[in-house]
């Protein structure tokens, strides 16, 4: 496992490293070299696969979005997916769109979960509007085999946290139509849970959401302000990534990183395809390889996992 990664850091280092080299070889070996080693340092880092707003459905396009496209869009992140060594995969809501009828929208999710689930088997579900839109939540979790809406988990030094927006302002869940997309909520229990969550971690934690902590506008969480309160009364939260707005954007609030993830469902053909992989460094740097129209970042935090 830790061969095939090396593998896959040193051949793109060899590559970055080469073309470095021919810009600047006779000024700054030692620049080459710092390089090389700064992309091949990474033996006890993270990989995780990011993808978001699939909207698969067996329907014809409506404006820009080509649901028929979804599956070989994700057959070309899992093929690239599968030769990087991912420690789990994050799908950031989203990822079916609606039919006329409960049991139809279940077949597209029976059918994109398929092959979604091949890639990994360590997956994590952000609900999206549109995964609760037709379906209920309970169908929708039972669908993909995940037990709650929103959850913490660790890995290696670090902790991670699913958050569930799908509320309406009265507190009732999405489901069988019965919400406004713009009235995405967190509500007061999940509020709670969410600053025990981060009370009880000592590690440094990144979060996933699928509406905007990070606005104000339609996009965004209503109660967005007092999660990020809470986010940044922790003192442990490195960033936070989100999907809904499909697409490409980023803020840095009050020192944590909002990462608004692109679309995989805008535009036709490969070339509008949209997916990433995240490494998270022993150090706390963050680094977002994207893929097509993925933008990518790099994030040198410096902050130590021992926080
Ligand atoms: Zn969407
Ligand atoms: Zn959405």
């Amino acid at each position: 496992m830790r061969q095939t990664d090396s593998g896959g850091f040193g051949r793109r280092a060899f590559l970055k490293g080469g073309a470095l080299v021919l810009a600047t070889a006779a000024l700054d070996v030692t620049g080459f070299h710092e390089l090389f080693a700064r992309e091949d340092a990474t033996p006890d880092g993270l990989r995780i696969g990011l993808l978001t707003d699939l909207h698969y459905a067996d329907k014809p396009r409506a404006g820009s979005r080509y649901y028929r496209e979804t599956p070989g869009k994700l057959a070309e992140a899992a093929e690239r997916f599968g030769r990087e060594d991912l420690q789990f995969v994050v799908e950031l809501g989203d990822l079916i769109d609606s039919a006329d009828s409960v049991a139809t929208e279940q077949g597209y999710l029976k059918r994109i979960n398929r092959e979604f689930s091949a890639i990994s088997p360590n997956r994590h579900y952000v609900l999206g509007n549109h995964c609760v839109s037709t379906l209920t939540k309970e169908e929708f979790l039972d669908g993909v085999g995940q037990k709650r809406s929103y959850d913490s988990f660790d890995h290696g030094q670090f902790h991670f946290i699913v958050l569930d927006s799908c509320f309406r302002s009265d507190g009732t869940p999405y489901g069988r139509r019965n919400f406004e997309w713009t009235d995405a909520n967190i509500p007061a229990a999940e509020v709670d849970w969410l600053r025990d969550d981060l009370k009880a971690t000592a590690n440094p934690v990144i979060v996933f959401a699928h509406q905007r902590l990070d606005v104000s506008n339609s996009h965004g969480v209503k109660n967005g302000p007092e999660v990020r309160r809470v986010l940044e009364a922790s003192g442990k939260v490195l960033a936070v990534f989100q999907g809904h707005s499909h697409k490409n954007d980023y803020k840095e609030i009050a020192g944590i990183h909002y990462c608004t993830l692109v679309a995989m469902i805008e535009g036709s053909g490969a070339e509008n395809n949209g997916y990433s992989v995240m490494e998270v460094r022993p150090d706390g740097t963050i680094r977002i390889q994207g893929f097509r129209k993925q933008a990518d970042y790099l994030w040198p935090t410096g902050r130590k996992p021992s926080l």
